[in-house]
């Protein structure tokens, strides 16, 4: 397991996604609560000199197999080994060296997807 860095004041930065209406792009809700906070997860913003608090339960970012941390849901890379199949954030993604746009875990998985390619024809 990768040790934690703790800063002095973490927030907690749970995330959720929510489509927009008009289905062009993807806002994100970050937890502006502090780290390990009791109840669902809250960002609160204004609008109009009013409060607008969203609250949520469930964190969607995603946990990097490779280094244990948390990745924002749109930085996600996912081994392209399809035996694998590991979330990677990216700076653990290798990227392919024969096959760019597509990322690997490890060298190992992409040797195993690299070379099998070599054979097939
Ligand atoms: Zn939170
Ligand atoms: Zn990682
Ligand atoms: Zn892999």
């Amino acid at each position: 397991m990768p040790k934690k860095k703790k800063a002095k004041k973490s927030v907690c930065g749970a995330e959720l996604y929510i489509g927009d209406d008009y289905g062009d792009g993807l806002a994100t809700i970050c937890c502006q609560l502090d780290e390990g906070h009791d109840g669902p997860h809250q960002e609160i913003f204004k609008r109009n000199d009013t409060d607008v608090v969203i609250k949520w339960e469930i964190d969607e970012r995603e946990i990097c197999e490779v280094c244990g941390r948390f990745v924002s849901s749109p930085q996600v890379f996912w081994c392209a080994n399809l035996d694998c199949m590991k979330t990677i954030c990216t700076d653990c993604a290798i990227k392919g060296k024969k096959r760019k746009f597509r990322y690997y875990c490890s060298e190992e998985c992409m040797k195993a997807v690299e070379s099998e390619g070599k054979s097939k024809k």
